[in-house]
């Protein structure tokens, strides 16, 4: 895929901590707080998107 280099995820509005970027399989993304679950006790995480640049997007739209 030929994504422009995405943005860099805010921080979770909620605890601070850096928005990780995870992604399943080959078309799913989604930006989590670095300390959602088993990681930390925040429960802020994104929508699955289709490419990380929509991740981001939407994390940082609600962040
Ligand atoms: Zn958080």
């Amino acid at each position: 895929m030929a994504d422009n280099k995405p943005a860099t995820p805010k921080r979770c509005a909620k605890c601070g901590s850096p928005g990780e970027l995870m992604k399943a399989g080959s078309n799913r993304f989604w930006v989590q707080c670095a300390k959602y679950g088993r990681n930390g006790n925040c429960n802020v995480i994104g929508a699955q998107m289709e490419t990380k640049k929509q991740a981001i997007e939407r994390w940082n739209a609600v962040n």
